[in-house]
């Protein structure tokens, strides 16, 4: 296919231009078919709707096209990535870990024909749904939660579908996505995302395909213990038996604290690693679309606005970031006596406000030197939050402002907290160390002088956003397996190896691809 990038619209013009302008660019070179392949809003300086088309000829006359001009750029289709069928004596592999590392490792396993067993702590999505529901309302935290279930901790998110990385796995789970359940756009826009609602449905999907596959999955069973001979896998036993393996994939987020202090204490090579910690901004939406969008905002050729923001003094940064327009403050604790902030938003994300996480990178060098040093921080900050809601998992809330001015004020604004159960006022400078506090003021100050009407002075606060990353990495070796325990291969965020939905997805990909080729 032949790519025309960078066509140009402003929000008031009819999308059919889009064609038009393609199809001149071409010259009179008449296309099988013309798709709108990647669609973004800029609003870096006028705000600007900016295409890419492709177009479909014959290879040669694509080639041919590339040739005579710099800016049609030759690419091949799209490709599903190939997964050949895979025949391995000896007992299936067992995937430890229900997010989108372990589920698209277990999906791409199933389809080889390896009939992978599932472990996963949590529950079902349909049970899941019920406790994470029943806790927002006030009751019990359950062992079944936002961090742990079917689908992992990014079930109850915005599902936003970017990511860094630049792997040709990308296109193969974004078309997994779509046959799964969600809207095709997401193999356009720019910044694709799903939502909750859908990505529950998707989940479900999945997992009926791996099982359809021969594959199983086992909810509610928890990974306890490892059995290990001569320095390779030999079992895993869990809270439902014991289940003889010689591959096993560790994909367990970054949340499995329990987990992570098991295999140390099994001689698991890991080390300390830089996350962040911060706080939750809300705003309205509409604050947040006149400050992006200007004399646009409203317009219904615009999405809720979204921003990216960052700010850095040496090795330091503040940044936004996880924006979920039109979306939720959500309580996404996974131990009792904590309280942990994050966001998610619906697929239509058209809720009052908009939210994202303003976090503060910790470095290895602010924590202590052992290992499981970070993990402990984050807890105590967790802690100390929920003594500041009242110890019953209502968040600490403050405006932007009060924070700023380390006073305690009182929650009368015109934006309403969306977390559930509650919240309660407190000063969030009681909850977080003062070089997070510190540089948190100067992003705020920062972010507000750098795009008018941002007014982040003017939006709410809820604490703390600890869970942005994993706090270590489980070392693994260019085979991908633990150095000190042959068959066993860390896989996703908590391993230390990806940072977000789609990056997991891949990197569980790769490791079923790895297993599958057995090179
Ligand atoms: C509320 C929220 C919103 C988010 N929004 C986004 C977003 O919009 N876009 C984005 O890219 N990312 C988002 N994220 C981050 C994203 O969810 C993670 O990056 C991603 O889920 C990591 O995938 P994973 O498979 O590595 O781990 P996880 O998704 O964390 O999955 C790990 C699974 O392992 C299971 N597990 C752990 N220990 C054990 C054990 N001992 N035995 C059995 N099972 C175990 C857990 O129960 C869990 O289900 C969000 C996260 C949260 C919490």
């Amino acid at each position: 296919m032949i790519i025309i990038n960078d066509i140009i619209l402003t929000p008031d013009d009819n999308e059919d231009r889009v064609f038009e302008i393609a199809k001149r660019r071409l010259r009179g070179d008449v296309p099988d078919s013309l798709e709108i392949r990647k669609k973004a809003v800029d609003t870096r300086r006028l705000v600007r709707l900016v295409y890419s088309v492709s177009a479909h000829f014959d290879e040669n006359a694509e080639k041919r096209l590339a040739a005579r001009d710099k800016k049609l750029v030759y690419r091949r289709d799209v490709q599903k990535t190939e997964i050949p069928m895979c025949e391995k004596n000896g007992n299936p592999p067992v995937v430890v870990g229900f997010g989108p590392g372990g589920m698209f490792c277990a999906l791409t396993l199933a389809r080889a024909g390896l009939k992978p067993i599932v472990v996963e702590r949590g529950s079902a999505i349909e049970k899941r749904q019920l406790s994470v529901e029943k806790f927002w309302a006030g009751g019990p935290l359950s062992d079944t939660n936002v961090q742990f279930g079917e689908g992992g901790a990014g079930t109850f998110s915005d599902g936003k579908l970017t990511t860094g990385i630049n792997s040709p796995l990308c296109d193969s789970v974004l078309i997994d996505f779509v046959k799964f359940g969600a809207n095709k756009e997401i193999l356009t826009a720019a910044k694709p995302h799903i939502g909750t609602d859908v990505l529950c449905k998707i989940v479900r999907n999945i997992r009926c395909e791996i099982e359809k596959l021969g594959g199983k999955v086992l909810f509610d069973t928890k990974l306890t213990e490892l059995s290990i001979k001569n320095n390779k896998i030999a079992g895993v036993k869990t809270t439902n038996g014991e289940i003889p393996c010689d591959t096993l994939i560790l994909a367990l987020g970054h949340s499995a604290r329990d987990t992570q202090e098991m295999l140390l204490a099994n001689g698991f090579e890991m080390e300390k690693k830089a996350f962040s910690v911060g706080v939750r901004l809300e705003q309205k939406q509409e604050t947040v679309n006149r400050a992006m969008y200007g004399e646009y905002a409203g317009h219904p050729a615009l999405p809720p606005a979204e921003y990216k923001l960052s700010y850095r003094e040496g090795n330091r940064g503040v940044y936004s970031f996880c924006m979920c327009p039109g979306g939720y403050v959500v309580a996404s604790a996974s131990e009792e006596g904590g309280v942990v902030t994050n966001g998610m938003s619906l697929h239509g994300r058209d809720g009052e406000n908009a939210n994202a996480a303003i976090a503060v990178s910790v470095l290895p060098e602010d924590l202590e030197s052992d290992v499981l040093s970070g993990v402990r921080f984050q807890r105590m900050l967790e802690q100390k939050a929920y003594k500041l809601g009242g110890s019953n998992y209502f968040a600490p809330c403050q405006k932007t402002l009060d924070f700023i001015e380390c006073r305690k004020g009182n929650l009368v604004s015109s934006v309403k907290p969306t977390y559930r159960p509650g919240v309660r006022e407190a000063d969030l400078n009681d909850a977080l160390p003062k070089f997070v506090c510190d540089m948190l003021k100067t992003g705020f100050a920062v972010f507000d002088k750098g795009r008018r009407g941002f007014d982040s002075m003017g939006g709410i606060l809820t604490g703390v956003e600890t869970r942005t990353s994993s706090p270590v990495r489980i070392l693994r070796n260019e085979e991908l397996q633990a150095p000190s325990c042959k068959g066993v291969y860390p896989c996703g965020e908590g391993a230390g190896y990806a940072g977000g939905i789609m990056s997991a997805a891949c990197d569980g990909m790769k490791i079923a691809m790895k297993i599958i080729k057995g090179d």
